[in-house]
């Protein structure tokens, strides 16, 4: 019954959209497309190639010459830049500091949206990030926008920042989740917004496996006949 469905999972940093997508596509033989990972690969190039953020003529030349890909390996999304894998660099609260940055410019989002749809033109996607049931998938068959506290979503960032063996600051994630949500929410091309039609999650309070249960259940009582 599931087959072709289109979900988009849209909702700010660290409130829980990439576990829960994960799992949701694996309970349902759905693909898991993550597309804010996309966005971390540009913004890792642009580190790695020594370019600052802000320097619009280069970042757009430099994606120019970026490769950007995504496959799915053992239930896990690998995200590829330039045929290297680098879904775990992608991760560093350096990238962090820079992508909501490159995620602004729309000649940037115009190439990642390209992919994304691509990606999930013939459906079977639980597909998450932004702007996927506002300007990427708006034909979405379930549309979720989950939410949480930005003190609930930056005790979470900590958390995996420090499980990497990062040398992180509670303080300083926290003060980075709201710059990064001030940008996404107020840029001008494809904002961070909750689709009019969304199932909203608060997850605040809320378990992995209870996300994915609310979810579960919202797709069989839509789709289910
Ligand atoms: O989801 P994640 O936190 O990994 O996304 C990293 C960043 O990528 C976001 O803060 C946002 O700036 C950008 N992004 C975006 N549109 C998407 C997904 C992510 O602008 N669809």
């Amino acid at each position: 019954m599931c087959l072709n469905l289109k979900i988009a999972i849209d909702g700010p940093a660290g409130s829980g959209k990439t576990t829960t997508a994960k799992l949701l596509a694996k309970a349902l033989g759905l693909m898991h497309v993550d597309t804010g990972a996309m966005y971390r690969a540009v913004a890792l190039k642009i580190l790695k190639e020594g370019v600052d953020a802000h320097d619009e003529a280069s970042v757009r030349r430099l994606l120019g010459h970026t490769k950007i890909c995504q496959e799915v390996s053992n239930d896990e999304v690998k995200t590829y830049l330039d045929g290297e894998d680098v879904s775990e660099e992608i991760r560093a609260q350096e990238v962090d500091r820079v992508v909501s940055t490159i995620s602004a410019y729309p000649f940037v989002r115009e190439k990642m949206v390209e992919i994304q749809r691509q990606l999930a033109q013939k459906g079977g996607v639980v597909i998450e990030g932004r702007d996927i049931g506002t300007v990427v998938l708006p034909d979405a068959d379930l549309k979720v926008f989950m939410k949480a506290t930005p003190e609930e979503r930056a005790r979470r960032r900590f958390k995996e920042l420090l499980s990497r063996g990062a040398d992180a600051d509670f303080r300083e994630v926290l003060q980075e989740i709201k710059m990064r949500d001030e940008i996404d929410s107020t840029r001008s091309h494809s904002p961070l917004k909750v689709p009019d039609d969304a199932y909203i999650i608060d997850t605040t309070n809320l378990s992995i496996e209870e996300q994915v249960d609310l979810i579960l259940k919202e797709v069989r009582r839509r789709f289910c006949r």
